[in-house]
Order: structure tokens, then sequence, then C-alpha cells
């Protein structure tokens, strides 16, 4: 018996020692349960952090604009937190500025909010103001929950309340250390944000902050695409965009008009030069700022009926070339009292570096009411106007008119037909002799480039020269003048038994090209003449292009022997000290003195200084363009060497040439 006594209470001690170990092992069960339950509710916390991160970058790098970007996260935190209303409000650029509240919001609700929208839309969010206020100052996330102590320093609470909210929320966006935005959210429940959450925020926030900065690039480079870097001024992309958008609307709006003034200083260069560069930008920026006032005064005068239609705008396009759009004007008056007040403006002195300056500037104008195609056409014709404004003595305007566009579409044509002209053989040489006074015998002749075009006849090559500097052509055709003229000058001494001289012309930009040198002793060695019958004509503006380096090759020339002939001499700088240090043999007195030299003595008294001082520098002279036997014989009077002119010979063919000289044949024996 007492051994069953004694087996009962051994099993109840282990039935009590095993269900001890049950409920250890079933706690611990429980616990290693919760623990994982505890773990996975993180894991999932986690990803959804992440994902919410992920929804934000995705929306981030897709977003056209800043708003957009923030649209989106405003609703990724919505729908993260549980919040019914998320608000973005903006610093204005730059730092310590105060929030504006943005009409972005994102909003669950179908109308439940707006009187508290209304609200915080109506308040300037300054530094400490309100929530958002507290944590632009801040820099750092902030909360407040309805009915806390300092609800007064909180205006919205009270509307919040009504609406059924509890909490506001709200963090910054960042730039480095500066609150670019800040994004505000309010929760129906009274809630105390964790550390989790707050570190979330605010790496939402360093992302955004991103997307702002990134926006902020993009808007500088636009900017600087589109602006002249020294004076701020808008540039030629951006006022052809807008000179594109006034011709949309004109053609939409009867009676729109708008117009172009394209403005160019005078005498920049002898600013620039003078002065040196920084004074030349001083007077750029300057130019910029008073164009720029003028115009805003001109504004009122400048307005058309209609209420709306772009600014006017000045754009820098070049140097010292400015062109403006007055935009929606009321009449075709406008632009002519705008160019006016303009040159009057300008007019005023500039004070520079210390120094009181004076520069003027010539304005071309151009009207939307000739009708253009394409805008750049009216800039163009602007710049043409603006170019005869110059002609016609600077510090005026000139209005774009039908002769002006006659005539570039003369030269447009001209330019294009300039190409072929040589090869279709309508290029030709005529030959002017060159004679001495008294007797009349022909010594020598000047060949003359000739341009027999198909419709336009005759084209003179005062015209078509500059034509065939500007696109590049002078330098082969000056070679074949030159070759084709000393070949005929070879076959004219070798028939004649005479040494007659062959002048040719050398454009300036011929001058300035290395390969001249060459050319003339190559073409020398080929036709065999001899180097001092070729004679070579250079204007003085060519030479006082660039004096030092056209010396250098006038140097090179003379070592081949050819002769130097100063071209309408008195007409360009006429600086004495640079003729005395020229290896010039020949002057030849422009035609301006030399006409009616008869009839006015101041003509005639400069004819002959000039001769006078030829001869004492050892040069010979060359009369040019005599047309009367007065002229001739006071040329005879005073001295000149050879006369040149229709008095005695027109520039001729060369077969008429040929017969001239065989003429005189009898007189030489
Ligand atoms: P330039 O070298 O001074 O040529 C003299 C110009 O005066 C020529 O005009 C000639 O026909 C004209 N002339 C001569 N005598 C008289 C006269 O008594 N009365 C009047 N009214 N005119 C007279 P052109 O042929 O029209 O040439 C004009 C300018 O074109 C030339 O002035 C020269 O600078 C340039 N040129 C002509 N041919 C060439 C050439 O082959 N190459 C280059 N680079 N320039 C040329
Ligand atoms: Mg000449
Ligand atoms: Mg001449």
């Amino acid at each position: 018996m007492s051994e069953y006594i004694d087996d009962t209470a051994a099993l109840n001690a282990e039935i009590t020692r095993l269900n001890r170990r049950l409920l250890r092992a079933t706690t611990a069960r429980l616990e290693a349960e919760a623990i994982a339950e505890r773990g996975l509710r993180d894991l999932f916390q986690r990803q959804q952090e992440i994902a919410l991160l992920q929804t934000i970058a995705t929306a981030a790098n897709q977003a056209t604009s800043v708003e957009d970007a923030m649209c989106h996260a405003l609703a990724a935190v919505c729908k993260f937190a549980f919040w019914p209303l998320g608000h973005l409000l903006l610093s204005d650029d730059g730092i310590d500025r105060p929030l504006h509240s943005t009409s972005t919001w994102h909003d669950e609700s179908a109308g439940k909010y707006d009187g508290l929208r209304a609200l915080t839309e109506s308040i300037a969010f300054g530094t400490g103001i309100g929530l958002p206020g507290r944590v632009a100052e801040s820099g750092a996330p902030a909360w407040i929950n309805v009915g806390s102590d300092d609800a007064d320093a909180y205006p919205r609470l009270p509307e919040a309340m009504r609406a059924g909210l509890s909490s506001l929320f709200a963090f910054p966006v960042m730039i480095g250390t500066d609150v670019v935005a800040v994004l505000e959210f309010f929760s129906m429940k009274l809630q105390t944000p964790d550390e989790a959450l707050l570190r979330l925020m605010a790496q939402i926030g360093i992302q955004l902050g991103r997307v702002v900065e990134r926006n902020r690039t993009k808007t500088k480079l636009m900017h600087d695409a589109h602006h002249d870097s020294l004076t701020q001024l808008g540039n030629r992309t951006l006022f052809l965009a807008r000179l594109q958008h006034a011709q949309r609307r004109a053609t939409r709006v009867p009676g729109y008009k708008f117009s172009v003034l394209f403005v160019d200083l005078d005498r920049f260069k002898a600013v620039n030069d003078g002065l040196g560069h920084q004074a030349g930008d001083q007077l750029i920026i300057a130019t910029a700022n008073r164009l720029s006032s003028a115009l805003r005064q001109t504004d009122l005068i400048t307005r058309g009926d209609a209420d709306d239609g772009g600014a006017d705008i000045v754009a820098r396009i070049g140097g010292d070339e400015f062109i403006i759009l007055l935009d929606n004007i009321s009449s075709e008056q406008v632009p002519v009292r705008v160019a006016e007040r303009l040159i009057s403006v300008m007019a005023q002195p500039f004070m520079l570096d210390e120094q009181q300056v004076i520069v003027t500037a010539s304005i071309g104008i151009a009207q939307s009411a000739s009708g253009y195609d394409d805008v750049k056409n009216m800039v163009r014709d602007a710049d043409i106007a603006m170019y005869y404004a110059k002609q016609q003595g600077r510090a005026r305007w000139v209005m774009f008119d039908t002769i002006m566009q006659q005539k570039a579409l003369r030269r447009l044509r001209l330019e294009s037909e300039l190409r072929l002209a040589q090869d279709r053989g309508q290029l030709w040489l005529a030959y002017q002799p060159v004679v001495t006074p008294g007797d009349g015998l022909i010594r020598g002749f000047e060949a003359l480039l000739r341009w027999n075009h198909p419709v336009y006849g005759a084209v003179g090559p005062t015209e078509f020269i500059p034509v065939a500097e500007e696109i590049g052509l002078i330098s082969a055709m000056g070679s074949w003048i030159l070759q084709h003229a000393c070949r005929q000058l070879r076959t004219w001494q070798h028939e004649s038994g005479r040494s007659m001289t062959m002048s040719v012309n050398l454009s300036a930009l011929q001058l300035s090209n290395e390969g001249l040198v060459a050319l003339v002793e190559q073409t020398l060695n080929e036709t065999g003449i001899i180097a001092g019958t070729l004679r070579l004509e250079l204007t003085e503006s060519a030479i006082m292009a660039a004096p030092e380096r056209a010396l250098s090759i006038l140097l090179q020339l003379k070592q081949l022997g050819v002769k130097l002939s100063l071209d309408d001499f008195g007409t360009g700088y006429s600086s004495l000290s640079q003729l005395r240090r020229l290896p010039i043999d020949t002057l030849k007195i422009d035609r301006s003195f030399v006409s009616q030299m008869d009839l006015h003595d101041d003509k005639r008294q400069i004819a002959e200084v000039v001769m006078m001082l030829a001869h004492i520098l050892g040069m010979e002279v060359v009369a040019e363009g005599a047309e009367t036997a007065a002229e001739v014989e006071l040329l005879r009077e005073m001295g000149a060497d050879f006369v040149q002119g229709y008095y005695y010979f027109k520039p001729m063919r060369a077969d008429a040439a040929d017969a001239a000289w065989r003429e005189q044949d009898a007189m030489w024996i």
C-alpha cells in the first residue's frame, strides 16, 4: 500500500513537472511566435517604406515639373500614412524667402476640407509662422495636435478641428541646408510620429530636394541658352521665338501690327580699340540699360487696343547690335517715335572709365505690314535699313522700303549667280589706256573687270566685287584677272615691241591673303613679262585695314620687282606719315578731285599739293577720270605724269584696245 501511495505521489510530482514544462514550452512558443510576428511586421513596415521611397523616386524622375513631382509625393505619403489631406508650400527663389502656399493639394475628400484649404491659401507663412513657417525656420519635421497647449500659435487649428482633423504634420524639402519647400499633412487621428516615420520623411525631403535642384539647373541652362551673358538681355534665339509668336498672333488677329528695330552703335569699334575691351563692355551694358528703360517709357504709346500681346523685347545679337520687337502697336508711326526716342537717349554722353564718351546709334525699321513669311527676313530687312541709316550719315533711323527690298533682292540674286558667271563666260576684262598728257600716247592699260549679266546687263565692279569678297570668290576671281591681264600684256608687248604697262586692281581681301605673293610670282614666271611693267593697284583703305600686315606683303611684292600704285588717293585715310612708310611707286589721284577741277579752286589746289607731295616722295602721279580738254590741260600744267580718263579713252574690249595702240604706231616713230 505504501508503495502504491509512493507511486501516486511520484506520479503527481511528475505530472506537475510535465505541466510546468508544457507551460514553459507554450510560453516560449508564444514568445517565439510573438517575436516572429513582430519581425514580420517590421519587415512589412520596412517594405512599405521602401515601396513609398521607390514610388516617389519614380515619380520624381518622370515628373515634368517640380509641382508634378510634389503632387505625386503628396499622394504617395497620404496613402502610406492613411492621411486624407496633403499640401505643398514653396519658398520663393533664393534663401530666406517666405513660403507661399500653392494650390497643389492631395485631397481624398469631396469638398470636406474646402474651408481649411481656402484659409491655408490665404495665409503668408513667414518664418516661424504656423506649422510650415516653423519647419522652414528649423529645417526639421514638426507636428501639432488639436487641443495642444500652444494651439494659439497655429492659426488653422480651429478650422482643422471643425473639419474633423486632429493632427498636422509637416516636413521640409531641402537642398543642402536650404528649405526649398514644405509638405504638410493632416491626420484624422491624434498622432505623434515615431522615429521611423521621421526618418522616412527626412529621406523623402532629400529626394524631392534633388528634383528641385535638377529643375533649377535646367532653368538656368534654359536661361543661359536664351540670354546674352554680358547684358542679360535676350539673345537671337529668344528674339526669333518671340517674333514668331507675334507673327502667329498677327495671322489670327485682324489689324495686329508689330515692328522690328535693328540698332547698331556708331563708332563702337573706335571706343573698343581706343579705350579697351573693358570700356567696350561697359558701353554695351550701358546701352542695353538705356534701350530697355527707354522702351519701358514708350510702352504706353506703343500699345495697341487689343489687350494682350507680348511685351516689347530688346535682344543683343552681336558685338554692338541690338534688335527690338515692338509688339502689338497701334500704328505704323509708333516705331518711328520709338526710334527717335532711342536715338536721343543714346546721344547723351556715356561715362566710361571716368571719361566722357559720345556714341550715337543708327536704327533700321521693318514693319509687319510688309507681310513676311519668315520672321528672319524681317530682321534681315531691319538690318538692311540700318545699313542705309549708316550710309546716310549715322545717328538716324531708316524705314525699310520697297526700293531697298529690290536692291536687297538684286544683291541676293547677284550673290547666287556670281558663282556661275565665270564658268558661263559672263566675266571679261575691259582695258582703259593710260596716256601721257600732251602727246596722248598710250603708255599702258588698266584692266577693269566687267560682268555681262543676262538680265541686269552690265553690272559694275563696284557692285559685285564686294559680293565676291563676301562669298569667298575674290581669291579665285583675282587669280583669273591677274593671269588674264598679264597674258594680254605679254601679247601686246610682244606685238608692239614697246614696254607698255598693265595695271591690275587688287581687293582688300586679296591683300590679306598669304597666297598673293606666290600668285604674282607664278604669273610673272608663266608669262615672262618684265616685273616692272606690272602695276598692282591698291586702295588706301585696303592697306589701312591692317597696315602692318599689308606693309609686309607690299615689301614682298616689291622684291618681285612689280610696281605698286595707290588707287583712289584722297578718298581714304590719307595718312601722310603712313604714305612715307609704304613702298609705293605711283599715286592715282581720285576722279573726284580731277572732275571739274577747272571750275573749283579747292579741287585744283588739292590736286596740286598731292602731285607735289608725290613727286617729293619720288612717286609718279596718274590722274584718274579726266573728261575734258580743260582738265587735261590743267593736269599737264601741274605735272601729272599720266592721265586716264574718258577724254582720251573709255575702258574697252581687248580688240578695241588693240586697235587703239596700233593706230598710234605711226606717232611712235
Ligand atoms: P578704279 O580702279 O579707280 O578704276 C577706275 C574707274 O573709273 C573705272 O570704273 C573706270 O571705268 C572709271 N573711269 C575711268 N575714267 C573715267 C572718266 O573719265 N569718267 C568716269 N566717270 N569714270 C572713269 P569701273 O571699271 O567701274 O571700276 C570701278 C572700280 O572697281 C575700280 O576703281 C576698282 O576699284 C574696282 N575694280 C575694277 N576692276 C577690278 C578688278 O579686276 N579687281 C578688283 N579687285 N577691283 C576692280
Ligand atoms: Mg584702279
Ligand atoms: Mg581709282
